[in-house]
């Protein structure tokens, strides 16, 4: 052209503004589905308000005196008088947070205690706290397998552990829920010199059931492969000093990693990992989830380095919470209710309701008599299944078990799931 512009090089008109998308609108059935659930007259099985806690089994919800039977407070820990004091100490010399992660200057007197404590109660030679139990598998797993690497993970697997898979660099190979063969035949089809980390639970929490962990870790170690376990729901009752399910099937010299919670049998919150692994100290200086977050409060971590003392020498709370179990275990069964395991194998018993619609009437007809279970639904759960999901605790007395199998039988006649 005469001015020697090319029309390429001249400016372009600005791209016209397209309509705003409304980035909410993904979560339109989700809406739907809820406002479907509280139309139908059930309250709002996912917005419950405890209003008053008296102990770790009874709670006020609605105005109404409830027992409490789908908390993860296993060993009744929550009100410990031992516990509560180092709390308030640590509050009194601490102050209330540490305003900073572990990695600068978030480390206080009693992180360090905390991770003592976790040595001293798993007999091992490193112990590193993360602010949650999520946060742990989260760290764990996208640190310790990297690019080029495997992780092995049982299908059935808590949302932590997929989600340390996401956060990672790894390949993700699942195999069929405890399925002992189908973790074989895929551990095979896998470069024999690639890294490789299978993830297990000992309790899968959802139906209750116990992975056979012996079997599974044979198979992970023919394999080269390293284990992590996570024991969130064994801690405090599995295995000679309630280490866990890998205690309880002799593993300790075999699981290389285990994973737990202080928001379960601890009675408080936080996670960790424990490991005897010589160079484990240097996921510190790796590990994301660790790194860039603020560390747990002062008053947190000192309760849960009491609790865990105190879970040390916890026979007789263990001895009543299994009593717990088996005692709801066999009475629900005897009524004819359909569980989530055929014998009582953890403190976790499940409910198995036909569908939704079911599980909320009969979660409520519970509520309604004074009653609390979690109901859990897909996808927490597996293979589509609705759940009431009921929890022991150590603190619950037989009378009161008694009290729950009346208001279940109440409540299973009145919605029908019972003849
Ligand atoms: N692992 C398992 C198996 C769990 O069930 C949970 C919590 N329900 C977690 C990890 C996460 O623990 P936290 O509550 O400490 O985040």
């Amino acid at each position: 052209t005469e001015t020697g512009l090319q029309p390429e090089t001249l400016p372009a008109d600005p791209a016209p503004l397209a309509p705003e998308r409304d980035l909410m609108s993904k979560f339109d059935p989700l809406i739907a589905e809820r406002q479907a659930l509280l139309d139908s007259g059930v309250t709002d099985p996912f917005a419950i308000v405890m209003d008053e806690v008296r102990s770790p089994t009874e709670a006020v919800i609605k105005g109404r005196e409830t027992i409490l039977l789908g908390t993860y407070n296993y060993m009744g820990m929550t009100f410990d008088p031992d516990v509560i004091a180092a709390g308030h100490a640590a509050l009194d010399q601490f102050g209330s947070g540490t305003n900073g992660s572990r990695m600068l200057n978030g480390t206080f007197r009693d992180h360090m205690e905390v991770e003592q404590a976790l040595r001293d109660f798993y007999g091992v030679s490193g112990a590193i706290v993360f602010s949650t139990g999520y946060m742990a598998n989260l760290g764990m797993i996208s640190t310790l397998a990297g690019k080029g690497e495997y992780v092995i993970l049982d299908a059935d697997s808590h949302a932590s552990i997929y989600d340390g898979c996401k956060q990672g660099y790894a390949e993700v190979v699942r195999f069929r829920h405890n399925d002992v063969n189908d973790l074989d035949k895929r551990l095979g089809r896998l470069p024999k010199e690639a890294g490789k980390l299978v993830v297990l639970e000992g309790v899968y929490s959802m139906l209750g059931d116990v992975a056979p962990l012996r079997e599974m870790v044979a198979v992970a170690k023919k394999h080269g492969a390293m284990v992590l376990s996570d024991e969130a729901h064994s801690m405090g009752f599995y295995g000679p000093n309630g280490r866990g399910v890998y205690e309880d099937q002799g593993l300790e010299r075999d699981v290389d990693f285990v994973v737990g919670t202080f928001s379960k049998s601890v009675g408080t919150v936080g996670g960790f990992c424990v490991s005897n692994h010589p160079k484990f100290e240097a996921i510190r200086l790796a590990c994301r989830p660790y790194i860039f977050t603020a560390s747990l409060p002062p008053s947190v971590v000192a309760t849960a380095a009491a609790s865990i003392r105190k879970l040390m020498t916890a026979e007789k709370k263990r001895a009543q919470l299994w009593e717990n179990a088996r005692k709801l275990h066999g009475g629900l069964t005897a009524m004819g209710f359909r569980l989530g395991t055929a014998q009582c194998e953890s403190a976790i018993v499940a409910v198995i309701l036909e569908d939704q619609e079911q599980a909320a009437a009969m979660w409520q007809a519970l509520l309604d008599g004074g009653l609390y279970v979690n109901m859990a639904r897909p996808p927490a759960t597996p293979a589509g299944t609705f759940l009431l999901r009921c929890s022991l605790c150590a603190e619950h007395t037989p009378a009161q078990i008694d009290r729950v199998l009346g208001m279940f039988e109440a409540a299973g006649r009145a919605v029908g799931v019972l003849a």
